[in-house]
């Protein structure tokens, strides 16, 4: 056995290569980068070709209900587009930028792991090239122009402070400007009200920047958010505090997707990083066309489970944007498998055959749902040190009965070596398929009826609870004109149900909506099951303790 690097420790004796050798892989002149540096570059959006677009392939990686460290779609989409590039396909991976939320609590970094990771990781999971803290600046100059509209009677457009829900926002994981009180201090300091904070990725402005295909659009988009009422009940868009503009402004290179490169040397466009629940949870619309635009292949992710992250790639980002994938990569482990099977989540490394059997019930629902989307699917097994040949075989052999093409996908341990198998599954797959998805529901139906059917026919429920404040929120929506709108539904990713505890494949149960929110900006609803958490805290032991820098600038213990 040989010694087990961390994932630092792999990134950094990578040896680079210059970001000018990335680009001219894809074809982009050195003249049109914006060097971030020598191994980051912005890409311009000009290089957006449609009709190239049209040619090219998208690969969804997504997953099946996860356990708490996630079972790998990162991971697999870089492992699979070095896999890809192996046999000559040319291949660029295309994924969200890392939130510093979990790089200093509990999750760690989201740059892959082992050898399928996108370098330089430190970066990537620091900062990166500030297009976080460029969306905080517009999330927060609204925020700062409402309060002074609040404040300044002579101006004001008459806003009940009482109804505004626009919070301010920081990447920081802080549960102490969760709910706070803003303008103390007597007169000079406003009007005192009820706020708060959310993390960056929880921000509408993300949102919004991942749907955006142009200034233009993202500027309508800006004008289109929601803020709150008069008193006398008139609604107040963020257009009617003529914000939108300087917003744009400040978004000005946020907007251009990031180019960095894998271990192996391949393309990686990485941009944009909006919650899974309570927004679409995939990176820009921007980032995947100039993937697509610059290669044959692309490969994406979308987070959280297939129920949350495929359902709202397709139905939201792909319905917006008229994109579509030709395969979906369905990440599985034994592990979690076995989970969903009943053995409890601290002997997960113990073989146990009876579980994994029992598990697959949620691989099999997923696949279902994949297929009712038209499109066709590839099980990806992600092979962890601790899974038994019997039980691989097992899982194996349970996904060909299902009539699913499968493969086991070694990246973490062996990188592209380890993913050719992969890698030939999905070409065979993506070209056997000429096809486009259907969607699940008709925007155009009313609300009510748009939950019910992504409840019932994703989840599995037998009925969906709407509780007093959702039916007066859904009268409320109806009312602004927003009823066409797609829904993205905030659920835990623990289970196809909104209770966590109903691991493995349930069904016939109820789904509970307590309330609607309103992202007119983004372009969703956001039906909300259960309590979602949109600034979390740090742990006791938080993994900020572990990080540090020495006399060389060099960074330790980033996970
Ligand atoms: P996801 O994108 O689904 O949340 P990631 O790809 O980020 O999952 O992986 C979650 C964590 O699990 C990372 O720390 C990664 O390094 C680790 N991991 C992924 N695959 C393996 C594997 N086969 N063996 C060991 N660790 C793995
Ligand atoms: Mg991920």
């Amino acid at each position: 056995q040989h010694e087990v690097k961390s994932d630092l420790e792999i990134a950094q004796s990578a040896k680079l290569k210059h970001i000018n050798e990335i680009a001219q892989v894809l074809g982009v002149e050195v003249d049109d980068l914006e060097h971030y540096g020598k191994y980051k570059a912005k890409l311009p959006l000009h290089l957006i070709d449609p009709e190239k677009i049209k040619k090219s392939k998208l690969i969804l990686v997504t997953a099946i209900t996860p356990t708490p460290p996630g079972e790998g779609k990162t991971t697999t989409s870089i492992g699979l587009t070095e896999g890809l590039n192996r046999i000559g396909k040319k291949t660029t991976v295309v994924l969200r930028e890392p939130s510093l939320g979990p790089v200093f609590g509990i999750k760690g970094g989201a740059a892959g792991g082992g050898y399928s990771q996108v370098v330089p990781m430190e970066d990537i999971n620091l900062h990166f090239t500030g297009d976080f803290s460029a969306i905080e600046k517009a999330n927060n100059l609204l925020a700062a122009l409402i309060d002074n509209n609040i404040y300044f009677q002579k101006e004001s457009l008459g806003i009940d402070p009482r109804t505004v829900k626009w919070k301010r926002v920081m990447d920081m994981n802080d549960r102490s400007l969760r709910s706070i009180i803003t303008g103390l201090g007597g007169r000079p300091g406003g009007n005192p009200r009820e706020a708060g904070f959310n993390i960056t990725a929880a921000s509408e402005i993300m949102a919004i920047l991942c749907l955006a295909e142009s200034f233009q659009d993202l500027k309508t988009k800006l004008g289109n958010i929601y803020v709150g009422d008069t008193y006398d009940n008139k609604p107040i868009y963020c257009r009617d505090l003529k914000a939108q503009g300087a917003m744009a402004a400040l978004l000005k290179d946020a907007i251009k997707p990031n180019l960095v490169q894998t271990l192996e040397g391949n393309p990686a466009i990485i941009h944009g990083g909006p919650f899974a629940n309570i927004a679409q949870g995939t990176n820009s619309v921007l980032a995947t066309k100039l993937g697509l635009s610059l290669s044959d292949y692309v490969v994406t992710e979308a987070g959280f489970g297939a129920d949350l992250g495929a359902e709202k790639f397709l139905d939201i980002k792909c319905g917006y944007s008229g994109l579509s994938p030709s395969a979906v990569v369905i990440v599985a482990t034994v592990r979690a498998l076995k989970y969903h099977g009943g053995q409890c989540l601290k002997s997960l490394t113990t073989p146990n055959l009876g579980a994994l059997k029992a598990g697959c019930a949620n691989l099999e629902k997923h696949l279902e749902n994949i297929a009712q989307f038209g499109l066709p699917a590839v099980v990806s097994i992600n092979r962890f040190s601790s899974d038994s040949d019997e039980e691989l075989d097992f899982l194996k052999t349970r996904c060909k009965e299902l009539g699913a093409h499968v493969a086991l996908s070694e990246g973490w341990a062996l990188g592209g070596e380890g993913t050719t198998q992969l890698a030939r599954a999905v070409v065979e797959t993506v070209e056997n398929f000429n096809g486009r998805y259907t969607p699940i529901y008709d925007w155009n139906s009313d609300i009510k009826t748009k939950v019910e059917t992504v409840a019932k026919k994703i989840y599995g429920a037998g009925s969906v609870v709407f509780q007093a404040k959702a039916l007066a929120d859904i009268k409320h929506i109806e009312a602004l004109g927003l009823g066409h709108l797609p829904i993205c539904i905030a659920k835990t990713q623990k289970s196809f149900s909104d209770n966590e505890a109903l691991i493995g494949r349930p069904s016939g149960f109820e789904l509970t909506v307590r309330e609607f929110e309103i992202a007119a900006g983004a372009g969703f609803l956001v039906p909300i099951t259960g309590a979602i958490m949109r600034l979390p805290g740090l742990p006791a032991v938080p993994a900020a303790l572990h990080i540090d820098i020495d006399d060389n600038g060099v960074i330790s213990g980033l996970s």
